[in-house]
């Protein structure tokens, strides 16, 4: 199971569900797209308010466009026990759980509360949580977080604070700061970098993060996604999807400077 929550600290142009970075603020701009009749102004004493009907909601993501804090009309708001109880109706079928986003470490308070709830109780005790992140998060709040977890993965953009700086809107030291202490506490359970062609696949980038990974305690496996069009910001679109050749050159660059590397995806 996937827990996405809504909200993120970066402002990446590739983004691939830019969705999920914004909170609603109930304009109700998205209203009239809906084609299926799932959104609903349930304004009251004119505070305008957003009702989403999802029983009626074909997921179609005709709405998405048209919300200009890219948020999402169908975003639900959890507390802890509700989300748990869910989590617990089908723990029979699952594996585990992944907390992804938007940034889910925006909300460390929440998922710390549910990861401890999911470990103590023994219908859950045993599903492997898993955090998805962009390594924002300040230092003193990972070991909480960290105490219910079984891992995390970390998405490294770009190790050039510039290129970093343009691929995501953020400086790259927390998210190194953030590699390298959950590699220390033996939780980064792996590295994801998205290889856009001609943005961060020039040989200075990939020599940074293999000798920045190669420096860690444990390396871990180092995950490479090709760049691909879908959901992505227009300044995205001009940039090529990335080819397999160039996913190719990229592996054996860093195979060549001894990392452990796996191809995910390749359009
Ligand atoms: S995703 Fe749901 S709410 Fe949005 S337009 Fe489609 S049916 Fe309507
Ligand atoms: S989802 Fe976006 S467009 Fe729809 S009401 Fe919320 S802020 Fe407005």
């Amino acid at each position: 199971m996937v827990v996405f929550f809504q909200g993120c600290n970066m402002n990446c142009p590739s983004c691939h569900n830019p969705q999920t970075i914004g909170h609603c603020n109930h304009c109700l701009e998205c209203v009239p797209h809906c084609p299926n009749g799932a959104l609903q102004d349930a304004s009251v004493n004119g505070k305008r308010r957003l009702a989403h009907n999802a029983g009626q909601c074909q997921r179609c993501e005709s709405c998405l466009p048209h919300c200009r804090r890219d948020g999402s009309p169908y975003a639900r708001r959890y507390d802890v026990e509700t989300l748990f109880n869910t989590i617990r109706e089908h723990a029979m079928l699952l594996d585990g759980i992944t907390f992804s986003g938007g940034e889910a470490t925006l909300q460390h308070r929440f998922i710390t509360a549910l990861q401890s709830r999911l470990k103590s109780d023994a219908e859950t005790a045993y599903l492997n949580l898993l955090i998805d992140s962009n390594g924002l998060l300040d230092s003193p709040h990972w070991p909480p977080l960290l105490a219910s977890s079984d891992g995390v993965m970390l998405d490294i953009k770009a190790m050039g604070a510039e290129r970093h700086k343009a691929l995501t809107g953020r400086d790259n030291s927390k998210v190194l700061a953030s590699a390298q202490l959950l590699a220390e506490a033996g939780k980064l359970v792996e590295v994801r970098f998205l290889v856009i062609e001609g943005q961060n696949d020039m040989a200075d980038e990939l020599d940074g993060l293999a000798a920045f990974l190669s420096g860690l305690p444990n390396p871990p496996v180092l995950k490479l996604n090709g760049f691909r069009h879908h959901g992505v910001r227009p300044s995205a679109q001009a940039w090529p999807q990335t080819s397999e050749a160039c996913m190719e050159r990229v592996a054996a660059h860093f195979t060549g400077l001894g990392l452990k590397v796996l191809i995910n995806s390749a359009p």
